[in-house]
């Protein structure tokens, strides 16, 4: 009788600080070991003992406490290679952040560097031995460049992992690639909800920012770093204005160039990407507030970044307009803004009023409700475990999974045998 223990120590009825551990024969695989942002104890309640770590994506919900475990267990880690490069960059920006807020530091730029020599590159598709049989792959996810889902095979058994997963071809990416397994551990984001028609809305984000630039306004659009500025600047490919690009948005594109085999189309990334101007300073800045522009950058909520200083200057121009491009967590900028009508500066602790238009796009880099049903369909499992979602959410998913199969929604501490 084989004996699979898995075990769910964050983004269990929750989104964040993903982490959930396989132990089989004494050998123990951790899947993800993520932080939840926003929160003062963030962190998963990590196992005693972690031989391997396998990291979905670079996302900090995903890779945020993988240094910490590295010092703390040293386990051999795998991903792929533009998952690892991004890892570290949003790692490192973690340790900067909480170094300029002097909050208390979980790990630091040390700790980072010591654990580059246990990193193992993974190329979707090829199999990789653990141990005596334990093997895994990893299969592209579709959720930004570089990102896996994992199939583990385990004394027979075949385990998929979604990660966080998007189904529907985007600008910048395929989508996913689904397989057959017995157990299916399935995030549930949107578990509940149906995503609007894409086409639809690309039209309609288009005609907004058009209106904007033609009664001389600016149009700002915060975005995340990772793959949503990227696909932002993909969809403005035809307008007819200046495009600027600024803060970690810059940084990641330059990446993403140097990645072309995890890119959809390249030669129309390098386009995007040659056609914006990059600001560098704040007299870039002004310059690109002179003149109706849109204007891309981070924070995608709004939280910080270079997207604060744009509205202290136009939050009182009735002409331009800031578009939102991504689902906006509770007590962030983002969600202020579209409730509330304004935003605050944590750095300065003042509250600006925001008088410009403002809009919410729904660019959703995850599987809608249709695409999750469709997942769990292909991948056909005998049991299923809905994880990496608010409550509701999660029971939705899982009542419509517990039509098809054996069915799961577990919450965080809970080990269950398969
Ligand atoms: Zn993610
Ligand atoms: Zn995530």
């Amino acid at each position: 009788m084989i004996k699979i223990k898995l075990s769910f120590h964050g983004a269990a009825r929750e989104v964040g600080r993903s982490c959930f551990s396989l132990e089989s024969g004494g050998f123990s695989i951790m899947l993800d070991c993520g932080v939840k942002l926003r929160e003062k104890d963030g962190c998963p309640l990590l196992p005693e003992r972690t031989d391997a770590l396998i990291l979905s994506h670079a996302h900090l919900d995903h890779s945020g406490m993988v240094p910490f475990l590295y010092r703390e267990n040293n386990p051999q880690i795998y991903a792929t290679d533009l998952t690892f490069e991004l890892s570290h960059l949003l790692q490192r920006d973690s340790v900067k952040i909480k170094r300029l807020r002097a909050e208390k530091q979980i790990y630091s730029d040390d700790d980072i560097n010591n654990m580059l020599s246990s990193e193992n590159v993974m190329g979707y598709g090829s199999r990789r031995n653990l141990t005596d049989g334990i093997s895994f792959q990893l299969m592209d996810a579709g959720h930004i460049p570089g990102s896996s889902s994992i199939l583990l095979e385990i004394e027979g058994k075949r385990i998929f992992y979604t990660g966080d997963i998007k189904t529907a071809d985007t600008w910048l990416q395929k989508g996913a690639m689904l397989p057959k397994a017995d157990i299916l551990i399935t995030e549930a984001t949107y578990g509940n909800r149906i995503h609007p028609n894409r086409k639809e809305l690309e039209r309609e984000f288009l005609a907004l920012v058009e209106e904007t630039l033609e009664r001389g306004g600016n149009a700002v659009i915060p975005a995340f770093a990772v793959g949503r500025t990227q696909e932002v600047l993909m969809i403005l490919k035809d307008i007819p204005y200046p495009v600027y690009l600024d803060g970690m948005g810059q940084k990641v594109t330059s990446i993403f160039l140097q990645y072309p085999n995890y890119i959809r189309d390249i030669g129309l990334l390098q386009r995007v990407a040659n056609n914006a101007t990059w600001i560098e300073n704040n007299s870039g800045r002004k310059r690109a507030m002179s003149e109706p522009s849109v204007i891309v950058t981070t924070a995608g909520m709004v939280s910080g970044g270079p997207v604060l200083q744009y509205l202290h200057r136009l939050h009182s121009d009735k002409m331009s307009s800031i578009l939102l491009t991504g689902y906006q967590v509770e007590g962030t900028n983002g969600r202020l803004l579209m409730e509330k009508g304004y935003v605050i500066d944590s750095f300065t602790d003042s509250k600006i009023p925001i008088k410009m238009q403002k809009h919410q796009f729904d660019f959703s880099s995850h599987a809608g409700r249709h695409s999750l049903e469709r997942i769990a369909k292909e991948v056909n499992p005998e049991k299923a475990f809905v994880v990496h979602g608010d409550p509701e959410p999660c029971e939705s998913l899982g009542e419509f999974l517990s039509g098809i199969c054996e069915a799961h929604v577990p919450g965080i501490g809970d080990t269950i045998k398969l």
